[in-house]
């Protein structure tokens, strides 16, 4: 496969390395993927660009899961959208969904709405199930008005303590009559092997007392010349078309010597089907489940992709108890 058989090409991680750098990478751009969710839901237009964020720093982050293993992103606080969930399957799947008050969002309104306007204050969880055993590991980030790439970086710094740089843009393009969502973003990190040379900068000398002079340590050269360069991706650069991932790597670091490995593909695909909800109703008691039934029959609808599961009560009844004798 060579590098031009992806040229802009969506629903698409490309991992990269800039070896002289000690910088490795991926760059995601995403298409019908997020737009087939986006326009499922028919979400307020801010609400849409939130998810579309928070689907291609999901992306960038599960599709690190080498063999099975699931990423989940979420979201609770007291903005007007007050939940977010993104799941990733490894190796490819994506699913997405999010809460929100109409009335609190619509008190907002303008076109420069940021992501940590939106989401206000609570946190944000990265949840990563991964191994033969699908063990648990689970990061917490303070959500305190700051943008979805800020609590991204410090995620990072807290939970695996790599120095990493994310940047995330969503755009609408009008094609075929319709307008169509689409996302990208990259991530980068430093990764040398000398673990020393991964010791990042204290906090910003604005936070430092009087008289404190900056850092205490200086960061590596390296790290700051590969985050500088990736300061000056514009968001257009993330979701153009017209601008194909390995184009925006090369003028990042034509300079160092990039090299791009085989893409990923990735699809919008819920994980929902009647054994899982069979599954889910188990969990419910007896009594719960009688109180479920409406018009004789038990209606569950997958938040995540809306399909709809129309069961027959005693059908269900009956699999749980065939189910509990095995
Ligand atoms: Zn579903």
């Amino acid at each position: 496969m060579t590098v031009a058989d992806f040229e802009g090409v969506d629903d698409l991680v490309l991992p990269f390395s800039v070896e002289p750098l000690d910088v490795r990478g991926r760059v995601v751009r995403l298409g019908a993927a997020v737009d087939t969710i986006l326009a499922r839901h028919g979400y307020p237009d801010a609400v849409a660009r939130l998810i579309g964020e928070a689907a291609a720093l999901t992306v960038l982050l599960g599709t690190s899961l080498k063999f099975e293993g699931r990423f989940q992103l979420q979201t609770k606080s007291d903005g007007p959208v007050d939940m977010v969930v993104v799941d990733f399957d490894a190796p490819d799947r994506l699913r997405a969904c999010a809460r929100f008050d109409a009335e609190r969002l619509s008190a907002l309104a303008g076109a420069s709405v940021k992501s940590g306007d939106l989401l206000g204050h609570g946190h944000l969880a990265m949840t990563i199930e991964a191994g033969p055993e699908l063990s648990r590991y689970q990061g917490v980030v303070p959500l305190e008005g700051q943008p979805l790439e800020e609590a991204a970086h410090q995620y990072f710094r807290q939970s695996e303590q790599i120095p990493t740089r994310v940047r995330l843009a969503v755009a609408q393009q009008f094609e075929a009559g319709r307008s169509a969502y689409r996302a990208g973003g990259m991530l980068v990190q430093f990764l040398p092997s000398s673990p020393e040379r991964m010791r990042q900068a204290d906090l910003p000398p604005g936070d430092a007392p009087q008289g404190h002079v900056g850092a205490e340590h200086a960061e590596d050269d390296a790290w700051v010349e590969a985050r500088a360069l990736v300061d000056t991706v514009e968001d257009h650069e993330l979701v153009d078309p017209n601008v194909s991932s390995e184009r925006l790597l090369y003028r990042l670091f034509h300079e160092r010597g990039v090299r791009v490995f085989e893409g990923q593909p990735v699809h919008e695909e819920c994980r929902c089907s009647h054994a899982r909800i069979m599954t889910m109703m188990t969990r419910f008691s007896a009594d719960d489940r009688a109180h479920m039934v409406e018009g004789g029959r038990i209606r569950i609808t997958c938040e995540f992709c809306s399909r709809a599961y129309d069961l027959d009560p005693a059908e269900v009844e009956a699999e749980i108890a065939t189910s509990a004798e095995r």
